[in-house]
């Protein structure tokens, strides 16, 4: 498939699925749209569209938890973001993603652990 269309496929398929689970895309039209084009890339290679800021490891069981949209595997630590990793969807209330800040895994343990999420 055309690489355009196949990422309008992804949009709408991926709409369908963040819209319950309170996310959207960022309203960052250039970032969705460079973000779009890797999975396009990735899928075209690996047969998924798999997460461009997240390594592959090649284990089965880890790889196909960063299939975008991830966010079900991840949900605790996006939602303390109000943003996924990569920031391709954020919380419906963020207007402004650039005052996101990406927290990492170890830093949201170490908030779980204060109790701060
Ligand atoms: S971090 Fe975002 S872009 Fe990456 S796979 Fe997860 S939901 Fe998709």
């Amino acid at each position: 498939m055309d690489p355009e269309k196949r990422k309008q496929k992804l949009r709408e398929m991926f709409q369908r699925v963040v819209d319950p689970l309170g996310y959207k895309f960022s309203p960052d039209e250039e970032i969705v749209d460079f973000l779009l084009e890797q999975e396009v890339m990735l899928e075209q290679k690996h047969g998924h569209p798999f997460c461009p800021c997240q390594g592959l490891t090649g284990e089965r069981e880890h790889d196909m938890k960063i299939v975008c949209p991830c966010i079900p595997f991840h949900r605790a630590h996006f939602d303390a973001m109000k943003r996924c990793w990569c920031g391709l969807y954020v919380h419906k209330n963020v207007d402004d993603p650039n005052s996101l800040a990406q927290i990492s895994v170890s830093e949201f343990r170490d908030m779980q652990k204060e109790g701060k999420t």
